[in-house]
């Protein structure tokens, strides 16, 4: 029998009902309790690593995670995380990038209502996450969640209250579990193979800020990220591109900044299909005349996770460059 270690940060499916609101309060041997069968497909160790809304998720809890799983890597043949939905999506990115090429499969999985219900979907979705976690397909981080697997690097929160949350951005499903019959679709290979080893870190810079452009915003709000942050990600419309009339002063701020060091990315805010700087004029000049950096169809969550990472270890502006354009955990395909 395979032996799962599963590490618990907190998040619905391990709230309770307070006067005040769900909180998380069942330790991860309670949550076990809901759901015997679980011990028919795999011997599980349990490390409680916070009991937390995922509200208050920052990278720091990202590090620790990445740590625990380096510590414990070789003791198991993988690891579920149970956590909250809301910020699900952006740690499953961070792990990507903190944990990469595993051969063994880091699962995150949590719910839209607590396991202690009558109508829940907590029970299914962890059910559904060692029967994942403990088949020989399984590979590096994904999120196991309503019956489908989606690539750590690929997930966004959809949905605010129904049990389908997520959706896989730009990139297929890796799998479905139907009826408790894991049905894959994409067999993630190279550079998995048997006696692989995975590349760990722990630094990261959160020093990175997302700035959303809505029509008429100052230049002013960006400028005062810049003096921030390390790095800024615009959330453009449509393909990407800035305001270009001479009162927004965009263009003159965003150079001015990358003759300082920093680090800009544009993305969209369409959930859909990513960016493409060339085809408008508002986007076009500004990419051929500053070294603004573009997500094409990476995912904002990875792309400000990616950027944390990158910035953990050099800030050398060519050398992010080379990084962000790299590939890891099919982040960018384009
Ligand atoms: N607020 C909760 C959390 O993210 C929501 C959930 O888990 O579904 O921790």
């Amino acid at each position: 029998m395979k032996k799962i270690l599963m590490i618990g940060t907190g998040g619905t499916i391990a709230s309770k009902s307070t006067p005040s609101g769900l909180h998380p309060q069942l330790t991860l041997d309670e949550i076990l309790e809901y759901i015997p069968a679980i011990s028919q497909l795999c011997e599980v160790d349990t490390y409680q690593l916070c009991n937390i809304d995922s509200t208050n998720v920052s990278p720091e809890i990202w590090s620790s995670l990445a740590k625990t799983i380096r510590e414990h890597y070789y003791s198991y043949d993988g690891f579920v995380i149970c956590h909250g939905t809301d910020t699900m999506a952006y740690t499953a990115a961070a792990l990507s990038y903190l944990i990469q090429n595993s051969p063994r499969p880091i699962i995150i999985t949590g719910a839209q209502r607590p396991i202690n219900v009558e109508v829940t979907d907590s029970k299914t979705n962890l059910y559904d996450s060692f029967l994942y976690a403990v088949s020989d397909q399984a590979v590096g981080v994904q999120i196991v969640f309503n019956g489908k697997v989606i690539l750590g690097t690929r997930a966004r929160k959809t949905y605010s209250k129904s049990f389908q949350a997520f959706s896989s951005i730009n990139y297929p499903y890796l799998a479905v579990i139907q009826d408790g019959h894991l049905i894959q679709y994409i067999t993630r290979k190279t550079p998995y193979g048997l006696g692989s080893e995975p590349a760990f870190y722990e630094k990261l810079n959160p020093k990175v800020g997302l700035f959303k452009l809505t029509p008429g915003v100052d230049s002013d709000v960006l400028a005062f990220m810049l003096e921030k942050y390390d790095a800024v990600v615009i959330e453009s419309f449509g393909v990407g591109g800035i305001p270009t009339l001479p009162r927004y002063r965009y263009y003159e701020v965003i150079k001015e900044a990358i003759d300082r060091g920093k680090i800009i990315v544009m993305t969209t805010q369409v959930p859909n299909e990513g960016s493409d700087m060339t085809v408008y004029q508002v986007g076009n000049e500004l990419k051929s005349k500053v070294n603004i950096l573009e997500a094409y169809d990476m995912i904002t969550e990875a792309v400000l996770c990616k950027l944390m990472w990158i910035l953990g270890q050099t800030s050398d502006p060519e050398e992010v460059k080379r990084l962000f354009y790299t590939t890891i955990s099919n982040d960018i395909l384009y």
